[in-house]
């Protein structure tokens, strides 16, 4: 089987092209069709997020290629790879979208969020008269999302389904959160098959409430993401980090503030303190969840047992899991009523990145005072108001929120251990999980310096010249 670069976002692979229309050079925007036996498959439908230019992206008119879409396919939940689907539904589209029982679940949680965002947004910028579209619009609303929702079936892992003659697809694990899966497609002709997987986020063994990636089956062409093609993470047990910085800040009476992604980062911190409270590491303060989506998607964790860690298992309610002091904030009332209480206490709040959400007002109050801390426990991305606390925060002295500049007096942390998604060592050691190397490897979902990066080792380690989609 010959393979064509003939542009680094568009591949042929036998009968087989791959077109990537986001996650190309970046980490959002997750959208790639697949064009086989006279069909078009979509895999992912990604919102782009981060930076003004990344996001404006979502508003650009609509490809082609989107057009009578035959099927769509999730490899999991997180809006980065899921977040356009109401935009698509919007435009037309009627088709199945097929995906893990773990991903439909958080799927109606998230799009919901997503559209309610999306509606704010549009009515703040009427009523402030900042748009540049008169009226503004939402990218889709909540009614989109009703529409879209029973279009979700749901896929056992492990099994064949064909998705369209000639075409059928298996679902194993990534091990990234709740629901993530890696998807290996067979499609049939001229009485060959052809094996091609998208790895979709990959994640590691070491999370506690997530157990890790499945083998990687034999495949003649992978897709693998390169987030951290360029990065190892240290090898520190999170547990050691997270029990210095809590203890430091209850002896200085502070609060942690910990700006954490909804889905996946909250369950993992939640648990990670329990069990520093279980092992006698730290003495229980308040630790209060604002993010009602965040609760919300605790549920579904709970829920979802075939994705825990083995031996791990919740007790009814969740008494195991929980801090022993655990509040949770739904209105946004109490919400800024957390603003005159004292600590010690952990505050967790959504955004992840800082891009907006409660966790701003926290930050506000709680940046101008040293005895406070910020921990970080998830990506940043470039560009994100999050990268720019984490790495120049300190040394500018200030964080521009809400247009009014805060200072930045607190501790800024971060946890970089504790990332859902492998490093470059995790990734490599799961391609070789296969016996036998790909034959092909494209590298998306990744800064151009993490692809170049990753694809240096791969020629390295394996000898294959990867692409790299950007
Ligand atoms: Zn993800």
């Amino acid at each position: 089987m010959e393979t064509r670069v003939e542009h680094k976002r568009e591949f042929k692979l036998g009968e087989t092209e791959l077109y990537f229309l986001g996650a190309a050079g970046e980490v959002t925007g997750s959208k790639c069709v697949m064009l086989t036996h006279g069909k078009r498959i979509l895999i992912d439908c990604g919102l782009f997020q981060g930076e003004k230019s990344s996001r404006e992206k979502n508003w650009a008119a609509q490809d082609p290629l989107l057009e009578n879409l035959d099927a769509v396919i999730l490899t999991h939940a997180h809006l980065d790879h899921s977040g356009y689907l109401p935009r698509l539904v919007r435009s037309g589209y009627r088709g199945p979208v097929y995906c893990s029982g773990g991903t439909r679940d958080l799927l109606s949680v998230m799009l919901y969020d997503s559209a309610h965002i999306q509606e704010e947004d549009a009515e703040f910028a009427n009523r402030s008269g900042y748009s540049n579209h008169k009226p503004a619009e939402p990218l889709y609303t909540v009614r989109d999302v009703q529409q879209t929702i029973p279009l979700v079936q749901s896929l056992p892992l492990y099994l064949w389904h064909t998705i369209v003659p000639g075409v059928e697809v298996e679902l194993t694990r990534a091990g990234h959160i709740i629901g993530s899966t890696s998807l290996r497609f067979r499609i049939k002709a001229h009485g060959k098959e052809q094996f091609i997987t998208f790895s979709g986020d990959v994640g590691h063994s070491r999370q506690k409430t997530i157990q890790g990636p499945d083998p990687l089956s034999p495949t003649e062409v992978l897709i693998v993401e390169s987030t951290y093609g360029n990065r190892e993470h240290t090898q520190e047990d999170p547990l050691d980090r997270m029990e210095e910085v809590l203890n430091r800040a209850k002896k200085q009476h502070g609060t942690v503030v910990i700006p954490s992604f909804a889905v996946g980062r909250a369950q993992e911190v939640l648990f990670l303190i329990r069990l520093l409270e279980d092992q006698g590491r730290i003495e229980p303060v308040p630790v209060i969840l604002d993010s009602p989506m965040s609760s919300e998607a605790t549920q579904i964790y709970l829920e979802h047992p075939e994705d825990h860690p083995p031996g791990l298992s919740f007790e009814k309610k969740a008494r195991n899991f929980f801090p022993n002091r655990f509040e949770l904030i739904r209105s946004s009332n109490e919400s800024k009523e957390l603003a005159d209480r004292k600590g010690p206490m952990v505050i967790i709040s959504a955004s992840g990145m800082l891009q907006g959400g409660r966790v701003l007002h926290h930050l506000k109050r709680r940046l101008p005072d040293e005895r406070n801390i910020v921990l970080f426990v998830g990506y940043q991305a470039e560009g994100t108001k999050g990268a720019f606390l984490k790495n120049h925060g300190k040394k500018e002295g200030e964080l521009r929120i809400h247009h009014e500049p805060v200072p930045v007096s607190a501790s800024i942390e971060a946890i970089e251990s504790l990332s859902a998604h492998g490093d470059v060592r995790d990734l490599l050691s799961w391609v070789r999980t296969a016996g036998v190397l790909p034959k092909h490897i494209i590298l998306n979902h990744g800064s151009p310096e993490a692809m170049e990066s990753m694809a240096r080792r791969i020629q390295k380690e394996f000898g294959i010249k990867a692409g790299q989609v950007g």
